[in-house]
C-alpha cells in the first residue's frame, strides 16, 4: 500500500519563495494577519490529519464502499470517526469566512490542504469539497435569513452540503432539466423531481444535509434562462436550534460505480420537498456560475493530489523493486540485481510524473493567489485582472490538472508493472479514482469549449490578454539573463506557437466553429503546456537565486526538473500547434451512417 507523506517542502517554496504571497506587495490582507510561520503550522497539522487518519481509510473505504438500505446510506468502516476529527480539528471552517465562524486561510493555502486530502482520500474529500461549493452558493445569493439558518452549521462541520444539478435526461445541457419547484403562499417552495449522480446526497455523517437544488418556476423560460436556484434541506430547521420535520427528499438508490466508492453517488427523488429559494428567480445559472470558478478549481486540486499519490507510491517502488540491470552495466553489484530507479525507461516515467507534479502545482496555486487577489486587494483595478485571470485561467487548470492526475496515475501503475493491476497495493485504486476528475463539474471536453468559445472572446480579448500581456513581458525581461535563458528559449518558442494557434482561432475558428470546437481539446493542452512552462521559470529563477545564496539539493533538483520539462514535455506543443491548424476537415469526413 503506497504510504503518503504532503509535500509540505514543495508547498512552502511556490507560496513562499516564488509566489511571495505573504509580501505586503501581494495585497492579500490574510497573510498579514496570519504570518508565515501560522501557515507553516496550519499546513503542517494538516499534512499530519492527512497522513494519519485519513490515508489509512483509503483503501478500506475502496475496498468495503457506501452501502444502501431502505433509503439511508452508511459510510465505510472509521469514515465517521474521521469526519469527527477532521471537525472537531476546525477544518471544514478553515478556508470560510470569519463572519459565520470559519477561519478565512486564502484559497491559495487551502489549495495545498486540499491537495493533501485528495492525495490521502479522494472519496472523503468529497463530503467537506461540496458542502464549501454549497456554502458560497449561499453566502454568495442567499438572502439574511438563509445565511443566519444555514451557514454557521455548514462552516463548523455539523451539516454537509450537497449541490444537485444532474438529472437523468441532462448533465452538460442543464437548460434541459425538469425539476420543479411550485410556489407556496408563505414564501417558500416544494420541489418535484429527480436528481442523480449527486455526490453525497445522503450519508450516515451528519444529522442534517442541505442540498442545493436547481429547478424551474411554473412560468419559467424555456432553456437555461429559466432555471432557479434552491436550498432544501433533509431536515427541517427551527429557529430554536433543533431539527423539525424529516423533508420529502429520499434517497433512491446509489451507484455501483469504477472509483471513489467511499464517496455515495445518489439517486435524489424530491417529492413535494419544502425549499426556499436563493437568489433571483430564474438566475440560477448565474448564480452558480459565481462559485463555479472556484469549485472547478477544487476539481483540478483533486487531479494534482492523485498525481502526487501515484508519484509517492511509483517512487518509493522504484528504489526497492529489483530487476535486471542497468543499460550501462550493475549499479548496485552486490544486489541480485538493481532496483528499478536506474532503467532509463523507469526514469522517464518518474520525471514526466514529478515535473508534471510540480509545474501543475505551481500553476495551481498561482491562480489561488489570483483568486484570493480578486477577493481582497485594495486596488480595484488589481481586483479585476485578477479576475479576468481566474477565469480565464479556470478550465486550463481543472482540465489539466486532471489529465495529468489520470495520466500521473496510470504512469504508476505502469511501474509497479503486473503489481499496479492488483488491488493490494493500491495504484489501481488511484487509475479508478482520477477517473471522475476528468468528467464531473464539466467535462474536459466542456473545459476545452468553455475556453475557447467563452474565455477567449470575453471582454473583446480583454481576459485573454491578462495572460498573454504579462507572460510575453516576462520573457522579454529574462531573455538576455544568462542563467535563465536556456528556460526562457523553449517556453518563448511555445509562446509564440500559442499565439499562433489563438490568431487562428480567431479567424479561421471564427469562420468555421466546427474547426474552432475540434481544436478546442488541443488547445487548452497548448495553453496549458505554455502556462506550465511559464510556472518552471519561475520556479528555476528563484530556485536559482536562493542556490547562490545557499547551496541546497532542493534548488539544484528544481533546475534538472525544469531541464527535463524543457526537453522532453514542451515540444509537445509543436504537434499540438500543427493539429490545431489542420482544422477539422479530417474530424467531419465521415458522414455519420459510416461510423
Ligand atoms: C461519481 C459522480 C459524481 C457526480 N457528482 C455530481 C454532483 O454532486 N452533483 C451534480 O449535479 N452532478 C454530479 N455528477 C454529474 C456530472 O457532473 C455529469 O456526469 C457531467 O457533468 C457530465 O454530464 P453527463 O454525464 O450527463 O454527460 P453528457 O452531458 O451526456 O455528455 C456526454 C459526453 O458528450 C460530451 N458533450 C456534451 N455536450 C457537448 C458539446 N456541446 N460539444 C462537445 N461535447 C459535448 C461531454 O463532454 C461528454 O463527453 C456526478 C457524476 C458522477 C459520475
Amino acid at each position: 500500500m503506497p504510504s503518503y507523506k504532503a509535500p509540505l517542502r514543495e508547498m512552502q517554496f511556490i507560496l513562499f519563495d516564488v509566489l511571495k504571497v505573504d509580501d505586503p506587495n501581494n495585497g492579500v490582507p490574510a497573510y498579514a494577519e496570519m504570518g508565515q510561520d501560522v501557515i507553516a503550522a496550519v499546513l503542517e497539522e494538516a499534512s499530519r490529519f492527512s497522513e494519519e487518519v485519513l490515508q489509512p481509510l483509503n483503501h478500506s473505504g475502496d475496498e468495503e464502499g457506501c452501502t444502501f438500505h431502505d433509503g439511508a446510506v452508511t459510510t465505510p468502516k472509521g469514515f465517521k470517526a474521521a469526519y469527527e476529527k477532521f471537525v472537531e480539528g476546525g477544518w471544514s471552517a478553515i478556508a470560510c469566512g470569519a463572519e459565520h465562524g470559519g477561519q478565512g486561510v486564502p484559497n491559495a493555502v487551502n489549495f495545498a490542504f486540499e491537495e493533501m486530502i485528495s492525495s490521502a482520500n479522494l472519496a472523503f474529500g468529497l463530503f467537506p469539497g461540496l458542502t464549501h461549493a454549497a456554502h458560497n452558493a449561499l453566502l454568495a445569493h442567499g438572502s439574511a435569513e438563509l445565511k443566519q439558518t444555514y451557514l454557521p452549521k455548514l462552516v463548523d462541520g455539523t451539516w454537509l452540503g450537497t449541490m444537485c444539478l444532474t438529472e437523468p435526461h441532462c448533465g452538460t445541457d442543464l437548460g434541459l432539466l425538469r425539476t420543479r419547484a411550485e410556489p407556496l403562499s408563505d414564501g417558500s417552495f416544494l420541489l418535484n423531481g429527480t436528481k442523480i449522480f449527486i455526490s453525497a446526497g445522503e450519508h450516515d455523517l451528519t444529522e442534517n444535509i442541505i442540498h442545493l437544488v436547481l429547478a424551474r418556476l411554473p412560468d419559467a423560460p424555456p432553456g437555461i434562462r429559466g432555471i432557479s436556484l434552491f436550498v432544501c434541506p433533509k431536515f427541517l430547521p427551527l429557529p430554536d436550534d433543533k431539527l423539525g420535520a424529516r423533508n420529502p427528499v429520499v434517497c433512491g438508490s446509489i451507484e455501483k460505480k469504477m472509483g471513489i466508492k467511499a464517496s455515495p453517488t445518489c439517486v435524489m427523488n424530491f417529492d413535494g420537498a419544502k425549499a426556499w429559494l436563493v437568489g433571483v428567480p430564474n438566475k440560477g445559472m448565474t448564480a452558480m456560475f459565481t462559485m463555479m470558478n472556484l469549485a472547478r478549481l477544487m476539481v483540478g486540486i483533486q487531479g494534482l493530489g492523485i498525481a502526487e499519490a501515484a508519484y509517492q507510491g511509483g517512487l518509493s517502488y522504484a528504489r526497492n523493486r529489483l530487476q535486471m540491470r542497468a543499460p550501462t552495466g550493475a549499479k548496485y553489484p552486490n544486489l541480485a540485481a538493481d532496483p528499478l530507479i536506474v532503467h532509463p525507461d523507469i526514469r522517464r516515467l518518474l520525471m514526466r510524473m514529478k515535473t508534471m507534479t510540480e509545474g501543475c502545482r505551481a500553476l495551481a496555486m498561482w491562480i489561488g493567489n489570483e483568486h484570493d487577489i480578486a477577493i481582497g486587494h485594495h486596488d480595484a483595478s488589481r481586483r479585476e485582472a485578477a479576475d479576468d485571470l481566474v477565469a480565464l485561467m479556470t478550465p486550463v487548470v481543472k482540465a489539466m490538472l486532471t489529465d495529468h492526475g489520470f495520466n500521473a496515475a496510470n504512469d504508476g501503475v505502469q511501474i509497479f508493472g503486473g503489481h499496479g493491476y492488483i488491488r493490494e497495493w493500491g495504484m489501481e485504486q488511484l487509475v479508478r479514482d482520477a477517473r471522475i476528475t476528468q468528467l464531473y463539474e464539466g467535462t474536459n471536453g466542456i473545459q476545452a469549449l468553455d475556453l475557447v468559445a467563452r474565455k477567449l472572446t470575453m471582454g473583446t480579448g480583454r481576459v485573454a490578454r491578462r495572460f498573454f500581456h504579462p507572460v510575453a513581458a516576462y520573457l522579454e525581461l529574462n531573455a538576455a539573463t544568462a542563467d535563465l535563458a536556456e528556460f526562457i528559449t523553449p517556453v518563448a518558442k511555445a509562446f509564440s506557437r500559442l499565439q499562433q494557434a489563438t490568431l487562428w482561432l480567431g479567424t479561421a475558428g471564427t469562420a468555421n466553429p466546427d474547426d474552432a470546437a475540434s481544436a478546442a481539446t488541443d488547445y487548452l493542452r497548448l495553453f496549458g503546456l505554455v502556462a506550465i512552462g511559464y510556472m518552471w521559470c519561475r520556479m528555476t529563477e528563484t530556485a536559482l537565486a536562493l542556490n547562490k545564496k545557499k547551496e541546497d539539493s532542493f534548488y539544484a533538483s528544481k533546475i534538472a526538473c525544469a531541464r527535463f520539462y524543457m526537453a522532453k514535455i514542451l515540444p509537445e506543443t509543436g504537434s499540438l500547434l500543427i493539429n490545431i491548424t489542420a482544422g477539422s476537415k479530417a474530424v467531419m469526413a465521415l458522414s455519420e451512417e459510416h461510423f
